[in-house]
């Protein structure tokens, strides 16, 4: 008899636990940011990020998190206890919440496994991208210019 597969969720969690998010539905996108605000609330290169549908997102421990709105159009929030990126909004899109994919848990605890990733759409805002490091060499589409978006030609 085969066991019941049960559908995955895509789960993450802060560092110190305070704070988690859950999703029942699939990723809508994924995608790789180079601009400065994801470079410097992550300490990264850059940031990867899961665009999880709204409707199916549920969020635990809203108490423990603080809010930041770097734009008049986002809106980040961080674990007050330990600083972890825990999601995003951004009003342009409202239907989805921005996800740090660093934070999402894994098949051991019902989360996806690797082959259940979709395929990143790409590396965006390449000409805002570090000095100190080169691009991954991944052949990935890389986009950028002066709204990160445009295609950059090989
Ligand atoms: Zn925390
Ligand atoms: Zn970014």
């Amino acid at each position: 008899m085969n066991p019941i597969k049960e559908p995955t969720i895509w789960r993450t969690a802060c560092y110190c636990g305070a704070a988690s998010l859950s999703c029942s539905a699939a990723p809508r996108g994924f995608m790789h940011c180079h601009c400065g605000q994801c470079r410097r609330l992550s300490g990264g290169a850059f940031s990867s990020w899961l665009s999880l549908p709204g409707e199916a997102v549920q969020i635990q421990g809203q108490a423990a998190l603080r809010e930041f709105a770097p734009t008049a159009n986002g809106r980040r929030f961080f674990c007050g206890h330990c600083g972890s990126h825990l999601y995003t909004l951004d009003a342009r899109m409202p239907e989805i919440v921005g996800v740090p994919a660093g934070a999402v848990l894994g098949p051991e605890v019902g989360g996806p496994a690797v082959d259940q990733w979709p395929s990143a759409s790409g590396h965006y805002f390449c000409s805002d991208g570090a000095s100190w490091v080169a691009l991954p060499g991944d052949g990935m589409p890389r986009r950028g210019g002066a709204d990160g978006m445009s295609l950059i030609p090989d």
